[in-house]
């Protein structure tokens, strides 16, 4: 582990690449390999190392809101997650490839990923949830689709045709387009094109999607192929097939045993680096969904778990295998004022807060704790100050970044147990620990 990456005149595979440094011995599933699925371990790529498990911050439009790129490397950000359908939108991915790619342009040197734009082209405006309820997928249908088709993204075999948000334009992105956005915005980290349904979708509709999703991963590899060798100035993009198959098991392993195995259709023979686990999750299943998944894909390649950052989903996700996560949760609630805690969500502006003379969370190593006292907190979001989203999101940020580094010394040091049931037991006030999925309303 950790050689250096060797110095070649062209881009390669062998610039990026993942190696498992400890196995989850203990609290953790195991696959039908008879292997504990959780593990510590550490990502190569051309801008650096991340030690995994890792939480990557979001910048979906080149920046994490309210924060300079400075501020998430200090609180220990290891990479940012920017969206490539924002940014096709604006500015433009041609101007971020003149820029010399994402990380040059939002002076960022560290590792970049991008995701596909297919969540954000499917989904912008619906409400789609990463994870949701039971009650909120009583009715199964193929209506909800056929309606969301109308009013905002259709869907066919050769890619989707949407609106854009921005000014109602229209648009058309297929697994080329995705893949020649994704080159041009020069993340570390790229994901194939994939189709990202609901758990409102019908049974045969998952399927049908799921083959679909099969078949435009096999032209991601294609195009990724010849983009990587037309752009031999630029450094390695290792590109990340896309897990879906919604609640059904036989569809996600068979989703994910199709990438592991899948190869790209011309002379090349790419392959995909790692993958991604996308779609709507259940929250109760998630960690058994992670852990399909994970028992399926080839123990040498990262697994990233697209949208996840709620504390109860991380342990879960960890235990089932899942490597790095993105979410934009941590400063969407910030700048909104409710700050996670060692002993659950804080309302900033609750009046509790007006008077507390003290860090938000006494056990918080972040800027803003070590500086700030929540009562200054509530006063800046009273106020309306800026500088309120910007200590809050260093927070929440630190938070989530620390949860899960701590997460990854318990697998090394073998106190994965100890570390899960005691900060689920105090964010949520409750023993979950022994029933993952039942969670409580979090303490305000
Ligand atoms: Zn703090």
């Amino acid at each position: 582990m950790n050689e250096s990456i060797p110095a070649r005149p062209l881009p390669s595979p062998a610039d990026f690449g993942f190696d498992v440094e400890q196995r989850l011995e203990s609290g953790g599933a195991r696959g039908t390999r008879e292997q504990p699925l959780g593990r510590a371990g550490v990502i190569r790529t051309p801008h650096g190392e991340i030690r995994t498990p890792a939480f990557i911050p979001v910048g979906t439009k080149a920046t994490v809101k309210a924060m300079l790129p400075e501020t998430v490397r200090a609180l220990g950000g290891q990479a940012v997650l920017a969206n490539a359908y924002h940014l096709f939108l604006q500015p433009g991915s041609d101007i971020v490839d003149e820029a010399g790619g994402l990380g040059q342009f939002m002076n960022w040197d560290g590792p970049t990923f991008t995701d596909s734009g297919g969540f954000q082209v499917m989904s912008l405006g619906v409400g789609f949830k990463k994870v949701i309820s039971m009650a909120q997928h009583e009715h199964a249908s193929s209506e909800v689709i056929a309606k969301d088709k109308e009013r905002l993204a259709h869907v066919d075999e050769d890619g989707v045709t949407f609106k854009s948000f921005l000014n109602g334009d229209r648009h058309r992105f297929t697994p080329e387009v995705s893949m020649r956005i994704q080159h041009q915005l020069g993340a570390d980290i790229i994901f194939a094109f994939d189709e990202c349904t609901t758990l409102l979708n019908t049974r045969v509709y998952q399927e049908d999607s799921v083959d679909r999703t099969a078949r435009w991963a096999v032209r991601c590899l294609d195009e990724h192929a010849r983009l990587t060798e037309e752009r031999s100035h630029r450094p390695y993009q290792a590109l990340l097939g896309v897990v879906q198959g919604a609640q059904y098991e036989d569809l996600r392993r068979r989703a994910a045993r199709g990438l592991a195995e899948m190869t790209g259709a011309d002379a090349t023979g790419q392959r995909f680096d790692g993958f991604g686990i996308g779609g709507a999750l259940e929250k109760s299943e998630l960690g058994t969904i992670v852990g399909w998944v994970s028992d399926e894909l080839p123990e040498n390649k990262p697994r990233h778990l697209l949208g996840i950052s709620e504390p109860d989903d991380l342990f879960a996700a960890v235990a089932a295998g899942a490597d790095t996560f993105d979410c934009v949760a941590p400063s969407r609630q910030a700048r909104g004022g409710t700050m996670y805690s060692s002993s659950g969500r804080i309302n900033a502006k609750a009046a509790t807060q007006r008077r507390r003379f003290e860090p938000l969370d006494p056990e918080c190593d972040c800027y803003t704790c070590e500086n700030y006292t929540a009562a200054y907190l509530h006063h800046l979001f009273k106020a309306k100050e800026m500088l309120g989203s910007t200590l809050a999101t260093i927070h929440n940020e630190r938070y989530i970044v620390r949860l899960v580094d701590r997460i990854r010394e318990s697998i090394i040091d073998d106190t994965f147990l100890e570390l899960r049931d005691e900060v689920l037991g105090r964010v949520y006030g409750l023993d979950v620990a022994r029933e993952a999925g039942a969670r409580p309303v979090p303490a305000g």
